[in-house]
């Protein structure tokens, strides 16, 4: 059986959005071009800066929205074309994981209610199933089945992010989208749902895509790094690979401000200058040009693709 149960090439996502009253409307490129595979027990890190597309491609993966173009292949079927009935089928093997566990879970449910809640609408057991299905999920993420008698409001955030990771196993999944999972919580207890994460998914035989902004716990959890700007790859590989050898500028100027543990190891910070550019009207060539600290002419004129180096792919003209 193959490992592979994702398979993205060329996902875009466009959206009009209005310039006023007697204008035109605009397109936002919100993701031009993204193409990647998910394996199971193995994690796809996608990182950049806000505004760069990530969520975008979170929510198309998650089948929150269709792509605009190009195909998201689970099972043999492209989602983008698939029949109502098969969209029903595919939807319970992803699932999301949002970055705030309070505004993901009804304040007035019951947790083990809100557990039970998707084998409800799938039709999935009687309800003494249920209620033990409920009870073994708790546990597995680290509760006590019977706290899914309180309400969410009770919990701590950690402990919310664990009930939130339940939900979202309930129906089996194949694919979890994590999506900035441990952002809001404590870096305290950062850790301790990131272990539990890895856990799962070790136990579970997941495949995740986990959106961050932040390349510290990237480098702790991800297999696989893929770099975002301005809805495009820039840069992606294995994780050792992207850390100990960046070879894209903006990949560069992201790691340069990651602290590390050692405080014997000096690092040159690269403080990029200017703002993301608007997705409505991104730059010529290389839309990275106006912010690059080592951009030559050609730069402004020609978009470079992503060609591999060693083993990472890199979407610039002066890498080597
Ligand atoms: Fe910088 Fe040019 Fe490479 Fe783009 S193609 S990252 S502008 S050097």
């Amino acid at each position: 059986m193959s490992d592979i149960v994702l398979t993205a090439k060329n996902l875009a996502r466009r959206y009009a959005v209005s310039r006023g009253a007697f204008r035109e409307l605009a397109t936002v490129n919100a993701l031009a071009d993204a193409s990647f595979t998910l394996r199971r027990k193995r994690t796809l890190a996608v990182v950049g800066e806000s505004g760069c597309g990530k969520s975008t491609l979170a929510r198309l993966v998650a089948m929150i929205e269709p792509p605009s173009e190009g195909s998201l292949v689970i099972d043999d079927i492209d989602i983008a074309r698939a029949t109502a009935a098969e969209r029903a089928v595919l939807r319970p093997k992803v699932q999301i994981v949002f970055q705030n566990p309070y505004g993901s879970l009804n304040p007035r449910q019951r947790v083990r209610d809100a557990l039970e809640e998707p084998l409800i609408v799938n039709n999935r057991g009687g309800a003494d199933e249920r209620r033990n299905a409920v009870a073994e999920m708790m546990e597995a993420v680290g509760l006590r089945p019977e706290f899914g008698e309180r309400y969410p409001h009770m919990f701590s955030g950690g402990q919310r992010q664990r009930i939130a990771i339940a939900r979202s196993l309930m129906l089996s999944p194949d694919i979890l989208v994590l999506d900035e999972p441990v952002s809001a919580l404590d870096i305290s207890i950062q850790a301790q749902v990131l272990n539990l994460i890895g856990e799962l998914q070790e136990r579970l035989s997941l495949a995740y895509l986990f959106i961050s902004h932040d390349l510290s716990v990237v480098r702790h959890v991800a297999d696989e790094v893929m770099v975002m700007y301005l809805g495009r790859a820039v840069e992606a590989g294995p994780r050792d690979e992207i850390f100990a050898r960046p070879r894209h500028p903006y990949t560069r100027a992201l790691l340069s401000a990651t602290p590390v543990a050692d405080p014997r190891r000096k690092k040159e910070r690269i403080v990029l200058t200017g703002e993301l550019p608007s997705p409505i009207d991104p730059p010529s060539g290389c839309a990275f040009h106006p912010r690059c600290p080592i951009a030559v002419a050609r730069c402004a004129s020609e978009r470079p693709g992503l060609r591999r180096l060693g083993a990472a792919e890199v979407a610039c003209h002066l890498a080597e």
